[in-house]
């Protein structure tokens, strides 16, 4: 007498339990800009500097002619991902690239260091990066200056930081 081990049911339902996750392990992760243009799937022309932990190029979009995001080899999304050492090999790639644009015959006068975090920021591209902004004296405003708000109500907004901070520190 031949036994069966499993009902036939059973064992189709298990099927579909072991291959379901299996199809989503095979979809594809949304495609990243950044993440293209490090991998050389796009052009490369624009590329300004490069080292282990960092790539810098100019802006499709440039605010003013030498706008240069430098952006971390490992995917991130925004300032808050970022392992400490990619941070700061970001801060020191910005620091070389802004020196060196200030050799340029662009001119440039001041710039904006610049990392937009979250949708609600302006962040378009989510894998984080330091914009690198050239400014000109009597360029317009990006954004009107905010009235001026009085120390005691600064002092409310900054009491509540300095407590998150401290139950940071505290481990909580
Ligand atoms: P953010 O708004 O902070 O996310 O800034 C995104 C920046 O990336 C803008 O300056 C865009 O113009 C720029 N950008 C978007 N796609 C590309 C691309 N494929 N190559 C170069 N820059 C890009
Ligand atoms: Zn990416």
């Amino acid at each position: 007498m031949k036994i069966e081990k499993y009902p036939r049911r059973f064992l189709f339902v298990a099927l579909l339990v072991g291959v379901l996750p299996l199809r989503g392990a095979d979809v594809a992760p949304a495609p990243c800009a950044f993440c293209e243009i490090i991998a050389g799937t796009r052009p490369q022309e624009a590329v300004v500097y490069r080292d282990d932990k960092v790539l810098a190029f100019l802006s499709i979009g440039p605010r003013n002619p030498g706008h240069v995001l430098v952006v971390p080899l490992v995917h991130a999304e925004g300032f808050l991902d970022l392992p400490p050492d990619t941070l700061h090999a970001m801060t020191d790639a910005a620091q070389k690239i802004a020196t060196a644009l200030k050799r340029t015959d662009l001119k440039m006068e001041g710039f904006v260091i610049q990392l937009n975090t979250g949708k609600a920021a302006g962040q378009t591209v989510f894998h984080a990066h330091l914009h690198i902004i050239p400014r000109y004296v009597g360029e317009p405003e990006e954004q009107k200056p905010e009235p001026r708000v009085p120390p005691d109500q600064l002092a409310l907004v900054a009491a509540k930081i300095k407590a998150a901070l401290a139950e940071l520190n505290a481990g909580k």
